[in-house]
């Protein structure tokens, strides 16, 4: 089925972010977080999956410009 092949595919992404190097007050920056969250939400219905999917492109440039500063 594509919705669960999409989220083997998003939970394999999820176990490779590496935390960004970079740190806030001490504390690691937020941003692979915030990536692997968006990588474990579960669509309710093929709409949302595309919102979700938009919201992990957008996420994933994020950490990318994040990571590599
Ligand atoms: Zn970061």
């Amino acid at each position: 089925m594509y919705g669960s092949r999409l989220t083997r595919l998003n939970w394999f992404k999820m176990t490779n972010i590496h935390d960004c190097p970079k740190t806030i007050n001490g504390k690691v920056c937020p941003c692979a977080d915030k990536l692997r969250r968006l990588y474990l939400t579960k669509p309710r219905d093929n709409q949302s999956e595309l919102r979700i999917q938009r919201n992990i492109e957008i996420g994933e440039k994020e950490y990318g410009k994040c990571y590599n500063k």
